[in-house]
């Protein structure tokens, strides 16, 4: 089934509900929305010459016109590949070239850099805020979405492994219809009145959390900073009523200083939504005590898109249970359709509380990477997605994520999870943020060295930290050194870079 369908529908159900708002101000309601897909689908068939299956990329920043463009491409059939605005042209060139993307919609920032570039020459672009677009738009309708079955890709999203070049995962309608149900189940419901608020990138996600938000016909909204602004949201709670948003851990982290410094509530602010990165215990519990029951934690990765597990509000809320804190800490129990386990390295099922790799399967899991095959078949084997993420389930099924095998610190022949560091750094009252990286040493292989981000204001030493630690944690995990730094460096989704801290501390020689 073409997801545009869901569109369409809502359309003829709720023609008058307002559907694309930007700031404040209503601009299209779902029978103008569908209208202008239908429109747009029908000229990307006829003018462009694009067929089922093509590749329709979008480089472009956080507007209503995205939405348009997005549901335009798969009226007629084709898949979207979001690039995300933040890469540089080149980056973007290459994505767009390794998709054979016949077509692409952009922004004048970020695009007008990617369209001097050769790579670009025989891809028709369209400015999303052009005229040309409003014209596309207004091209006699398709009748009905294009057919598409549930194996048909239609989101081609670049992963950005740690090494060589980002991989593209192949997003199909059905692991989408996949997502969008479970969120039902699992996460939040959402009705008429609702309003999705897009403060993270639609390139990724956060963007794809709008079908849910369609097949309800509820509001989409996009701040007028087309990004993550604190106030502006807290603004939009009060102002747009009955909010839905999608943010980062860092987006929370700013979202709770905002409101303790201006006396914000949250109040109009439904449900936010949080994922992308580790959410800490302590960060999360000053959440609820300053902002209230709104919180949904989920994880997921680009190849299970927001579907592997959740950690529904009343659990988020629950200060009863004996083991409160343990399922805080966790990413939640597995979403309603998808099987999860602990593999060993043959991808065989360990027992509860023995780590391994994160292996997912069920019907949100990619179809694959385009044309990769030797990368699809490292990834999905015997069925089961391997998320390169490591993990330990408990008896009740809760997971707790033990960071990526790649950050896991071998000290002395034993493992270090540097999460458990960073937890217990983060309870020390005068610690806004750490980061905690393995750094190499001749004697055991690698030794524990965290990053942090003193409170404001605040005068603060290693050998209190140590203090701290000894209270908290085994011996063998203290940090051996330390770095106080005003900030950590991250990407634009909010991720702590330990790639960058890492060659940080190379940069810097072996004495940190
Ligand atoms: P991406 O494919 O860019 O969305 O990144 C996915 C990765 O982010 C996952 O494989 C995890 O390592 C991490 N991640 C996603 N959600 C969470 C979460 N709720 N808690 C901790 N890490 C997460």
């Amino acid at each position: 089934m073409n997801l545009a369908l869901w569109l369409h529908r809502a359309a003829r159900l709720h023609p008058e509900n307002p559907a694309l708002v930007s700031g404040f101000e209503t601009l299209a309601d779902y029978s103008a929305f569908d209208r202008a897909a239908a429109g747009l689908g029908a000229a990307l068939a006829n003018e462009h010459g694009i067929r089922p299956g093509d590749r329709v990329a979008i480089f472009a920043k956080n507007c209503v016109q995205y939405l348009v463009a997005m549901y335009g491409a798969w009226y007629a059939g084709a898949a979207i590949v979001p690039v995300n605005a933040k890469l540089h042209p080149r980056e973007a060139a290459w994505i767009v070239e390794n998709s054979g993307a016949v077509c692409l919609f952009y922004t004048r920032e970020p695009g007008s850099g990617l369209l001097k570039l050769p790579e670009m020459e025989a891809v028709s672009a369209i400015d999303l805020a052009g005229e040309a677009f409003g014209a596309l738009c207004d091209h006699a309708p398709l009748a009905e979405p294009v057919e598409q079955a549930a194996a048909d890709m239609c989101w081609l999203f670049y992963t950005s492994g740690t090494t060589g070049r980002p991989k593209g995962v192949m997003i199909t309608h059905g692991n989408i219809q996949a997502m969008a149900l479970t969120y039902f189940a699992d996460v939040d419901s959402v009705h008429a009145g609702d309003a999705a608020l897009y403060a993270a990138p639609i390139s990724h996600g956060a963007g794809l959390y709008n079908v849910m938000h369609v097949l309800k016909a509820a509001r989409h909204v996009v701040p007028a900073s087309g990004g993550f602004d604190p106030a502006e949201i807290f603004d939009h709670g009060r102002r747009t009523g009955s909010v839905h948003l999608f943010a980062a851990p860092t987006m929370v982290r700013r979202l709770v200083d905002h409101a303790r410094a201006s006396g914000e509530t949250g109040e109009g602010i439904r449900t936010i939504v949080y994922g992308g990165g580790p959410m800490y215990l302590a960060d999360i519990v000053e959440a609820v005590e300053v902002l209230g029951p709104r919180f949904v934690q989920i994880y997921g990765q680009g190849e299970s898109p927001m579907c592997i597990t959740a950690l529904s509000r009343e659990q988020v809320n629950d200060r009863g249970h004996p083991r409160w804190r343990e399922r805080l800490a966790s990413v939640g129990v597995a979403q309603s359709c998808v099987e999860l386990r602990i593999g060993d390295a043959d991808g065989k099922a360990l027992p509860p509380g023995a780590s391994g790799e994160i292996l997912v399967r069920g019907a949100p899991v990619m179809a694959g990477y385009w044309n990769n095959p030797e990368a699809s078949a490292q990834t999905l084997r015997d069925g089961w997605l391997w998320t390169g993420d490591l993990g330990e389930l408990d008896e009740d099924g809760f997971l707790t994520l033990k960071d990526r095998s790649k950050d896991v610190i071998i000290s002395g022949g034993t493992n270090i999870y540097p999460r458990e560091v960073e937890e217990a750094l983060l309870t020390h009252a005068k610690v806004h943020e750490v980061s905690v990286i393995g750094r190499p040493d001749a004697e055991w292989g690698e030794t524990v060295f965290a990053f942090v981000v003193p409170a404001v204001g605040v005068d603060l030493d290693a050998g209190e930290l140590d203090r701290h630690c000894l209270d908290a944690i085994a011996r063998f995990k203290r940090p051996k050194d330390y770095r106080f730094v005003a900030e950590l460096p991250k990407n634009n989704y909010g991720k702590v870079l330990k790639t960058e801290l890492r060659r940080m501390l190379e940069d810097n020689g072996v004495n940190g």
